[in-house]
């Protein structure tokens, strides 16, 4: 994606304050999105304790982040927050997980996926369940639990894979 692409994506959702149906926060700031070769994305993340301020921004940046690079998930690790944060979008459909666990995961498909800190390239296919049972916390510490499907189920396992050094690079079908 090109620098003038990502400028006129920042632009539509700074102007409208509201991008792909998603409402972005006035003072949300875009975060570098780190490449694949930083040591950050193969260290292990710590739970969330403080769901204060500090995280409700974090979230707003990382939200507007993705959706400038036109992601469809970006976790911790891939803005260097050693946080167990991932947001996720789908659709119309968008998340926020917080110290995020798989409770279930069943069944099987094999699609292409890539990653926001690896060039495309190297898109490969992987293997993911198509259902998950997810228990998280929302922004506030809320306790959320969810059955996600499909392409879903599939982002919410490869952000949920980031928060404990996995990119899917490593898990690719042969
Ligand atoms: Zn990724």
């Amino acid at each position: 994606m090109s620098e003038n692409e990502k400028y006129e994506n920042f632009e539509k959702a700074i102007d409208n304050s509201s991008y792909k149906g998603v409402i972005i926060s006035p003072t949300a700031r875009l975060r570098k999105v780190l490449d694949y070769s930083d040591a950050t994305l193969r260290m292990k993340t710590r739970n969330v304790v403080k769901f204060d301020d500090k995280l409700a921004r974090i979230l707003d940046d990382m939200k507007l982040t993705m959706l400038v690079e036109n992601g469809c998930g970006l976790a911790g690790p891939q803005v260097g927050l050693l946080w167990k944060i991932a947001v996720v979008l789908f659709g119309n459909e968008y998340f926020e997980l917080v110290n995020p666990v798989i409770l279930e995961a069943d069944g099987e498909s094999i699609e292409t996926e890539g990653c926001l800190s690896i060039p495309s390239k190297l898109n490969g296919l992987v293997a993911r369940p198509t259902r998950l049972r997810v228990q998280y916390q929302n922004r506030t510490g809320e306790i959320v639990e969810k059955e996600f499907n499909d392409w879903l189920a599939r982002i919410v396992c490869h952000e949920i894979d980031h928060l404990y050094g996995i990119l899917f690079i490593d898990k690719l079908v042969k």
